[in-house]
């Protein structure tokens, strides 16, 4: 399988797409998500404490230029040498006692549990947080063979619970306020007389109702945020230490992680690791960083006894070579969702698929088809803050970009947009009717009467959500321009 990296740059990865086979209707989706007080009043809340906290912590060391350039260059040379250390990685896991799976499509990475599943006999699967997972929307698998599946990341916990796919990268119940948190448990939990009225509270609850699932699950999975080829090592790097419960409790371990992944050693997982906290949750190191490495040793006290790595293409493969490469060093940090303008004004769901934010816009469209989720690629200001928070310096503008331009390529672009700027396109190569015309739009918008006929019937969708301002201008900003030019030479 891993030949497949080393022989063929541009990837041949099946063209098999994973999660939900549909259209994503990112503008239906936000519109609803606007028109959501509750979202709305959850995402104001979280916005401001993951800017600030970034800042400070940028702010706290010398020099985070340097860090970034450090991580960029681990994360650019892996990727010119992608088999050669997936390959060393697999090597040593399986000199650790581990074993390595290859997973082109998400479908393969669920049939790949399955049957560990099957063969251990598991009725019971507990998780920690994973993205790929959510890629592969393993859940619903799981569910569908009988498995008894738990989150244990106190985020997924509530969107399970609330049957709701994660909205944020980092934290996928950014959405929820504590008072919906409160229902869930409610609904779900046999409460007795314990209260639900703080946060601490809250955690308490999630608490008790895990501990007896990490008592009796059968297999244990978990992402990882990275894997270090010279060790065989997969890291992984959470807040709440449910990741290592998770990973040593049960009698199996899987880990699932995208190829792009692999770092060469610790040294060069320590560099992505600086950037990563600090601009994810603005600390400068998450609470728990583990190594894990293979199945239980002899004279271990605890872990597995058997250990799994599934390595998932997924269209990765694809990206190689092309502008799109870059999308392979993104760390999943969040920091371009937690400063975009258009995912704090909608949220994570209206993206329609596992990524939202401006990674998500790229992503999807790439992993699951331009035609599916067309829309995304416009969801962008292009103010170009994304670029500038984003650790690992993608520049996500122009990929976006890259991707409208494919769009307008392959005719995905709305014939009304398409004819629109073919129109614009024409008329600014001709000068002179670009001057009457704009001319003649002067006077119709100085004009009320005309004006308002105009966004009433002509403009009538654009003006759905604007104001049309008055327009008092003594001319066009050629003829003013023509004007003043006459009277200083005067
Ligand atoms: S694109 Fe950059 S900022 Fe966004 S999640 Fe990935 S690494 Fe973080």
């Amino acid at each position: 399988m891993v030949e497949h990296y080393k022989s063929n740059p541009q990837g041949s990865a099946s063209n098999s797409t994973s999660g939900p086979h549909q259209t994503l209707f990112f503008k239906a989706q936000s519109s609803h998500a606007l028109l959501d007080n509750t979202l709305q009043e959850a995402l104001k809340k979280a916005k401001g404490g993951f800017i600030e906290k970034r800042s400070k912590a940028i702010a706290d060391v010398e020099n985070f230029e340097s860090y970034k350039q450090q991580a960029q260059l681990v994360k650019n040379h892996t990727l010119d040498h992608l088999a050669y250390y997936l390959t060393q990685f697999e090597d040593n896991l399986i000199k650790n006692g581990g074993q390595v799976h290859w997973a082109s499509t998400p479908e393969q990475l669920n049939n790949i549990i399955l049957h560990i599943c099957e063969r251990r006999d598991a009725k019971s699967v507990i998780k920690g947080k994973s993205m790929i997972s959510e890629e592969a929307n393993l859940n619903a698998a799981l569910e569908a063979a009988g498995i008894d599946v738990t989150e244990t990341d106190l985020g997924e916990y509530i969107i399970q619970l609330a049957k709701e796919p994660p909205s944020h990268i980092i934290v996928p119940a950014i959405h929820k306020t504590r008072q919906q948190v409160e229902a869930l448990f409610r609904n779900a939990h046999d409460l007795g007389d314990r209260e639900l009225d703080t946060i601490a509270a809250l955690v308490d609850e999630a608490r008790l109702q895990l501990r007896q699932k990490f008592l009796n699950a059968d297999i244990g999975i978990t992402g990882a945020n990275m894997l270090i080829a010279d060790t065989g090592s997969a890291m992984l790097v959470t807040n709440e230490g449910n990741g290592d419960l998770t990973a040593t409790l049960p009698k199996a371990h899987i880990v699932t992680a995208s190829i792009e992944k692999v770092v060469p050693d610790l040294e060069s997982a320590s560099a992505i690791l600086r950037v990563l906290a600090r601009s994810a949750t603005g600390q400068p190191i998450t609470s728990y960083t583990s190594l894990l490495s293979g199945p239980r040793g002899i004279e271990d006290l605890d872990g597995p006894e058997e250990f799994h790595v599934i390595l998932l293409d997924n269209q990765r493969s694809q990206m190689l070579g092309t502008p799109f490469e870059e999308m392979l060093k993104c760390i999943k940090c969040g920091a371009c969702l937690n400063h975009c303008p258009i995912y704090s004004a909608v949220g994570g769901h209206a993206y329609g698929w596992v990524y939202p934010g401006p990674m998500g816009s790229v992503l999807t469209p790439l992993m699951t088809g331009l035609k599916q989720s067309s829309d995304l690629p416009n969801a962008s200001t292009f103010c170009g803050r994304c670029e500038e928070v984003c650790p690992m310096g993608i520049p996500l503008p122009e990929l976006l970009r890259q991707l409208r331009n494919k769009e307008h390529e392959e005719h995905l672009t709305p014939r009304k947009t398409r004819i629109s700027l073919q129109s614009f396109m024409w008329t600014i190569q001709h000068p002179k009717i670009f001057y009457w015309l704009t001319q003649i739009t002067r006077k119709v918008l100085t004009n009320t009467t005309l004006s308002q006929f105009f966004a009433k019937y002509i403009f009538t969708s654009w003006y759905n959500s604007k104001e049309l301002p008055k327009n008092n201008s003594k001319g066009t900003f050629m003829e003013q321009y023509k004007k003043s030019s006459k009277q200083k030479k005067t």
